[in-house]
């Protein structure tokens, strides 16, 4: 019999689709560790397949995604409004619960008004795409999120970027650019390394070039901040920035992002970004799942309190064993491990022991500097991290990283 071979035909556009095959590869190895699929809440513990697996490499800092008040709200909102609003914020899908949300979120970060987008990613390509026009600089540290680095390839400014982190690189980077209005961009906890921006002294770097500052709070909101409100109000800064953003998808248990400013600032972002007016509002269920976190993060500061010092045991009891945990200081741990392969194959070790945890690998972080991302939770228990750690401890060794 004749082998049948079965040709596909495709555009050349689509050829690297057909060529791509380090996905497939990966799978076939054991060793993808990716779209992993969850049949259970987002919580300390989530269940994979039939088993039950620690939960280590969730943004849900708060513990409040499963929280049954929350649940609450959403299913209420959803009773009362429906499951969408079937159209943007600028026409049809402005509900009164985005305006109290939006009131909220203002008085929350103490800034004059806020704007709700439908997620955190829109919320930087909107705002930064319409903030930078053509004559503009945008100064963004090389460690930003994905998203402020879109909304700068989508605004029509010139993107210059610093030295990660580091407010002496920031200074010689703004002076380089001194014949336009500039906007600097940061991260207020980079998502990566873990650690806190050094907003005094980049703000310092701004007043001196007249430049504006806007801080991507996504990592911040609940963590840092005397009410959980974020870097600005951490560093008792809130009236030297410009612009906080911050999403829903991850301490406020739901999905979308907010940007707060002055009145004349929101007004004008109201009118220009069109990832806000092109685009459907936030499900009824998302806006009061967001309202209702927040309040409970106002109320319950133990939630905090619990969170850093869950942070400080997993922090101190990996580097007591030997792991390289660079700049972390806050929940977001990474564990540097170096090369892709040899973070795959830690990965796959915890993974079978029921600790769930994200690879982050070359091109996300530089060349060599491969982790295993581990995020902390305020709902952690003391036992369930010192599992984790006995775990985490035992592969280590096995695999020759301590
Ligand atoms: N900014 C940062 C720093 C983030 O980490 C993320 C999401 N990981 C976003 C923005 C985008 O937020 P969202 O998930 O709401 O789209």
């Amino acid at each position: 019999m004749p082998e049948i071979i079965e040709k596909k035909t495709y555009a050349g556009i689509l050829e690297k689709c057909y060529k791509f095959t380090a996905a497939e590869e990966a799978k076939a190895a054991n060793l993808y560790p990716y779209f992993r699929m969850i049949s259970s809440p987002q919580d300390t513990e989530v269940v994979i397949g039939n088993k039950k697996m620690l939960m280590l490499g969730s943004n849900s800092y708060m513990g409040l995604t499963n929280d049954p008040r929350v649940k609450k709200a959403a299913m209420e909102a959803t009773e009362k409004y429906g499951s969408g609003c079937a159209g943007s914020r600028f026409l049809n899908g402005t509900l009164d619960i985005h305006i109290k949300l939006e009131e909220r979120l203002a008085a929350f970060v103490d800034k004059e008004a806020a704007l709700v987008f439908t997620t955190g990613f829109q919320t930087n390509l909107g705002t930064i795409s319409a903030l930078v026009g053509k004559d503009d600089y945008v100064v963004i540290d090389k460690s930003d999120h994905a998203s402020i680095i879109d909304g700068c390839r989508l605004g029509f400014g010139k993107i210059v970027k610093f030295n990660h982190n580091d407010p002496e690189s920031l200074e010689q980077r703004l002076a380089s650019c001194p014949d336009g209005e500039k906007l600097i961009v940061i991260d207020g906890v980079y998502s990566m390394e873990g650690d806190i921006a050094k907003l005094p002294q980049i703000v310092d770097a701004a007043q001196k070039q007249g430049a504006a500052v806007m801080v991507d709070d996504a990592h911040s909101i609940g963590v840092l901040g005397k009410r959980g409100n974020g870097t600005a109000d951490h560093f008792d800064l809130t009236d030297k920035v410009d612009l906080i953003m911050g999403t829903f998808s991850k301490s406020f248990a739901s999905i979308g992002g907010f940007i707060a400013s002055t009145n004349e600032v929101i007004e004008y972002l109201k009118h220009f970004a069109r990832a806000l007016i092109f685009s459907a509002s936030p499900t009824p269920a998302c806006a009061a799942a967001a309202l209702t976190a927040i309040d409970i993060i106002e109320k319950e500061p133990e939630r905090r309190e619990k969170l850093w010092s869950n942070t400080y045991k997993m922090l101190n009891g990996l580097k007591d064993m030997g792991f390289n945990t660079g700049l972390s200081e806050t929940p977001i741990i990474p564990v540097i491990i170096g090369d892709n392969m040899g973070v795959f194959k830690f990965w796959r070790y915890l993974h079978d022991e029921g600790i769930f945890v994200n690879p982050v690998v070359s091109p996300a972080v530089p060349p060599n500097m491969a982790i295993i991302r581990i995020s902390v939770m305020a709902t952690h228990t003391e036992s369930q991290l010192d599992h984790a750690l006995e775990i985490i401890h035992k592969g280590g060794r096995m695999l020759g990283f301590i």
